[in-house]
């Protein structure tokens, strides 16, 4: 391309690229804010500076882009909370990239999950130590980031004289959970001696032989991915919700995607695909073509039960009478959350729903720790995680809870698909990812740190 060709595509992105979109939901709903305004005018001026001095030379040449469809260096499909992580570092880090949602922002997974902002004490277990630690690193940057979204609490682990794990294995992994976190304040643990047994309101305290009560993070998960979205606008992304991707073609250096808004079908070019379709990632990936490589998967339920009580501002993580799993109480709004089941599921992501047997569970659990709680139910909510496929259909929480990154090829990839990963890790998910994107795409002057992303909660 020559290079006057090559600066009106520039152009033609930027103007794009930054326009206040008036088509895509958050636009409309929440307006850009002062903060997302400067960032956009610093971002164009920034760009105008790199149209100047050619910094653009590894802009492709789109062989078959002749009806001059918008163009980016990153098409991300799924708007929950790893496709927005992935829009948001690929903005922070210099690209250009654009995020397709089908039906709502965090619509998935991300509104189910159990709204930790955690380690995971309990995968200390499995000894995923590595993820551990990331985790609470993740932890506390977001609890630096976004003061307003992700907040301490405490956890407190009663142990009855039948408990499974003994009060010395506790100690152990609370002691570790801390020497993971570097130490910190916010990972510190404590014993509540007898006395204040009588605080946690409710708790069933006969055969009672100890509590614990270690610190951990609360979000609200469906905000929280609204903000990550919000902070990669306010960084030059664009984002189109509701719109399900068609297909995906291989071209020349990239892929033309074509995917429907509303009832308009649209195409546009780019020259890496991020598959962040969470459950429905392997959907995504046949309607990708050549087919890219993909991995066989398990999903797995969890569900959650809003309780209209509350039972405590503070949580409990309890031991299930039942299996020995791991199940957590919450402070949700008004009232409680209690969850989660671990349920092999089959079937279109789309029609996941709580079963008779999770309910019967989860109120097991309930009626055995608080057995004189009166609330009831007002809402279930059941979400997928996506696991690497097993055969023992019985210990899924036995399987790593680690991300997987695939790519269409190890060298120069154009695809990448996200395979599981946690709610916590999004960002560190969405480095990763970066890193791998550079390869192809070669780095770009990057334009702000993601440690450094403040995220705020959208009003
Ligand atoms: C029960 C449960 C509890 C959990 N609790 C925690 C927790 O407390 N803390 C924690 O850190 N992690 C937790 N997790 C993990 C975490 O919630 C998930 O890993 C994370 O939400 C997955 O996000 P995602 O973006 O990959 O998937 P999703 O949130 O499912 O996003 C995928 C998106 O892709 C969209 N999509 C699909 N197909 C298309 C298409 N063709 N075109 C356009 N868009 C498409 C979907 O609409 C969807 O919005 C939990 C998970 C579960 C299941």
């Amino acid at each position: 391309m020559d290079t006057k060709r090559k600066r009106t595509s520039v152009i033609h992105s930027l103007g794009k690229g930054h326009s206040l979109n008036k088509g895509h939901s958050l636009t409309k709903e929440y307006g850009f804010t002062k903060e997302q305004l400067y960032h956009n005018v610093s971002f164009i001026k920034e760009r105008q500076k790199n149209i100047e001095t050619q910094h653009y030379t590894n802009i492709p040449s789109y062989t078959n882009n002749k009806n001059n469809h918008p163009n980016y260096d990153i098409i991300v499909i799924g708007g929950g909370i790893q496709g927005a992580g992935v829009l948001q570092a690929a903005q922070a880090a210099g690209y250009t990239s654009l995020a397709l949602e089908k039906s709502a922002w965090a619509a998935g997974t991300s509104s189910k999950s159990s709204k930790l902002i955690h380690g995971g004490l309990r995968y200390l277990q499995s000894g995923e130590f590595s993820l551990v630690k990331e985790s609470l690193q993740e932890r506390s940057l977001l609890l630096k980031n976004a003061p307003g979204l992700v907040h301490h609490n405490w956890f407190h682990i009663p142990v009855y004289r039948h408990s499974r794990y003994r009060p010395w294995k506790i100690w152990v992994g609370l002691t570790l959970y801390w020497l993971l976190s570097g130490c910190r304040k916010e990972a510190r643990f404590k014993i509540v001696s007898k006395k204040k047994w009588g605080e946690l309101k409710g708790l069933k305290t006969e055969n009672l032989i100890k509590v614990f009560k270690y610190c951990d993070a609360q979000t609200d998960d469906v905000k929280l991915t609204e903000s990550v979205i919000q902070s990669a606008i306010s960084l030059g992304a664009e984002v189109r919700c509701p719109a399900t991707l068609i297909s995906a073609t291989q071209i020349k250096g990239g892929y033309k995607v074509s995917y429907e808004e509303g009832s308009v079908k649209q195409t546009a070019i780019c020259r890496f695909l991020v598959n962040a379709g969470g459950p429905w990632i392997n959907q995504v990936a046949e309607v990708v073509s050549p087919q890219p490589n993909t991995i066989p998967i398990e999903l797995v339920q969890g569900a959650h039960l809003v309780l209209d009580k509350k039972i405590n501002d503070e949580c409990f993580y309890l031991e299930s009478p039942e299996d020995g799993r791991a199940v957590f109480v919450l402070p949700w709004h008004e009232g409680s959350l209690i969850g989660t089941t671990e349920t092999a599921f089959d079937g279109n992501p789309e029609n996941s729903k709580t079963t008779d047997k999770e309910r019967e569970y989860l109120l097991n659990i309930l009626n055995t720790y608080f057995p004189d709680y009166t609330g009831t139910v007002s809402a279930e909510m059941a979400g997928l995680r996506v696991l690497p496929q097993n055969n023992d259909k019985e210990n899924f929480h036995q399987i790593s809870r680690e991300v997987q990154l695939i790519t269409d090829e190890k060298q120069l990839p154009h695809y990448l698909g996200i395979y599981g990963g946690k709610l916590t890790g999004y960002r560190a998910t969405a480095q990763k990812v970066v890193k791998i994107i550079e390869k192809t795409l070669c780095r770009r002057d990057q334009r702000i740190s993601t440690k450094d992303l403040l995220l705020k909660e959208i009003l």
